[in-house]
């Protein structure tokens, strides 16, 4: 008999991003599912895809890499939603449609030097800090705008919204915040003008917090364990390298 345990949970994320909607008054088409894939074998991720899903987002190269080689991308769109060095952005380029943590310019200008000699293009988006956790990367909320400001002038980037990780916390008045932070910023960017740059994405909501994501105006929600599984590494390797810290 087949283990169809990551189908039931796939259609009981997709009731909880209903049943989010429903209490939010808003259409479900709204908001996009992205599969966090970190530590996933690429079998279960084509179970994914088998049962109709097509955003995949990894977090390290090295996994998106071995995945990508398997699954490829007729039926997958590739994102990278992890901490990106600037030594391995020409690597990412490969195989992803979106950044989702563009947090630097000069991870920004990085990404612009590949894409111009080969004159393509890129979806990003700026992911900010909305928890002020020393722990998690993004731009601070108070350097957002002038981040954004300067990553216009790179036109290889197609800037398309926000990103951010909520704070971990029981407490969900401090989620919550988190959000709505990110969706006023969404707002204060939108009021500058700024030529060429969209906020129609907005990336916030994982597992625990999906709901109150949804509630605050999220249009994709990166969802790995509630799919999946628990994962053996506890996130913070993947969200606070200690290899990383000077790449700034
Ligand atoms: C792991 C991860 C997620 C998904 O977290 P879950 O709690 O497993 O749903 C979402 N976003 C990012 C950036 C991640 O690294």
């Amino acid at each position: 008999m087949k283990n169809l345990w990551i189908e039931d949970n796939l259609k009981q994320v997709k009731e909880r991003i209903y049943a989010a909607c429903q209490s939010a008054g808003r259409n479900p088409e709204e908001v996009k599912l992205l599969l966090a894939t970190k530590t996933v074998a690429a079998e279960k991720i084509n179970r994914a895809i088998d049962a109709g899903e097509t955003l995949i987002g990894e977090n390290k190269v090295q996994e998106l890499q071995q995945k990508y080689s398997l699954i490829g991308n007729d039926k997958a769109n590739w994102h990278f939603i992890g901490h990106l060095q600037t030594n391995k952005v020409k690597e990412v380029l490969k195989y992803v449609t979106c950044i989702h943590s563009v947090d630097r310019l000069k991870l920004g200008k990085k990404i612009h030097n590949y894409l111009s000699k080969e004159n393509k293009k890129i979806d990003i988006l700026v992911q900010i800090n909305t928890s002020y956790e020393e722990s998690k990367f993004g731009v601070s909320p108070e350097d957002a705008l002038s981040l954004i400001e300067q990553l216009t002038e790179l036109d290889t980037l197609r800037i398309k919204g926000l990103m951010t990780i909520g704070k971990l916390s029981a407490d969900e008045r401090e989620v919550r915040k988190c959000f709505r932070l990110l969706k006023s910023i969404q707002q204060q960017v939108i009021e500058q003008n700024y030529p060429g740059v969209e906020m129609g994405v907005l990336s916030m909501g994982m597992s625990g917090d999906l709901k109150v994501a949804i509630e605050e105006g999220a249009t994709m929600i990166r969802v790995g364990t509630a799919i999946f599984g628990e994962r053996m590494y506890p996130d913070s390797y993947y969200w606070n390298e200690q290899t990383t810290v000077s790449d700034s």
